[in-house]
């Protein structure tokens, strides 16, 4: 009896597993595809609606939505308002929100893919930042003037150049980002640089360390983009990726 109890357990499972694993491959591409061939309506999610909002977000039809309905509500939508200062405005004098835009969908693509975390470009603000190369007194100031403007994160491009961490460390950053709220800043270099620059920060947001060797260097071997963002721009070490997955819910 206790054989058979076993067996329909793991059973029951396995269905679980299957119908989770159809759910996840029909949200795992770029785009939107829907590859479930029947048409049904399973149970409602735990937080279902069906308001206008949720539609727009996810730019889908109302059918589509009634189809796609377990990834779409399963997911996690974090709210981005994104700052230009002057000189990020000045390097893209008409694009420059474009600019911002596309840098955080892109740096969100393995946030999306690997936790159904969606960064969703919900604002974007005009920064003027103080006259300093100072990384913690330009992110300080980014948050405290303008937040996450009333959304779940802020993420704060800068076109200063030479930006250094803080007063008494005068290393050249990338970005920073902090590790108890969703605060970012990142420093223009390219745009596919940004876009490791910016998933690294927001790594940080979810709570993540920067992986360094003893002596305080990035730790280049390590399989994992808080490592080296540009070397391992697509990877997370498994400690990391238990970390952000325990953090999913937190914006
Ligand atoms: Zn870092
Ligand atoms: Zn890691």
């Amino acid at each position: 009896m206790k054989t058979k109890n076993s067996v329909m357990l793991a059973l029951a499972l396995c269905a679980i597993m299957v119908f989770s694993s159809t759910h996840v491959l029909a949200n795992s591409g770029s785009e939107y595809v829907n590859t479930i061939s029947t048409h049904y309506s399973p149970p409602p999610p735990p937080g279902w609606s069906n308001d206008d909002i949720t539609k727009l977000l996810w730019s889908l039809t109302p059918e589509d939505v009634f189809c796609q309905g377990i990834s779409a509500f399963g997911s996690v939508i974090v709210g981005v308002n994104s700052l230009g200062d002057q000189y990020w405005r000045n390097l893209h004098p008409t694009t420059w929100m474009w600019e911002a835009a596309r840098t955080v969908t892109a740096a969100g693509e393995f946030f999306r893919t690997e936790f159904s975390i969606n960064l969703s470009n919900r604002r974007q603000t005009y920064w003027t930042s103080p006259n300093t190369l100072n990384g913690t007194t330009l992110i300080n100031h980014a948050w405290n003037t303008h937040g996450t403007g009333g959304h779940q994160m802020m993420v704060a491009f800068t076109g200063r150049q030479n930006v250094f961490w803080h007063d008494g460390d005068t290393r050249e950053v990338g970005g920073l980002g902090f590790t108890d709220r969703a605060g970012s800043l990142v420093v223009n270099f390219w745009h596919e640089a940004n876009i490791a620059i910016t998933r690294h920060e927001i790594g940080h947001n979810y709570g993540l360390s920067d992986h360094r060797n003893a002596d305080g260097s990035v730790n280049e071997t390590i399989r994992c983009f808080m490592g080296n963002p540009f070397s391992w721009v697509d990877s997370m070490c498994t400690s990391c990726h238990r970390t952000v997955n325990n953090n999913r819910n937190r914006y």
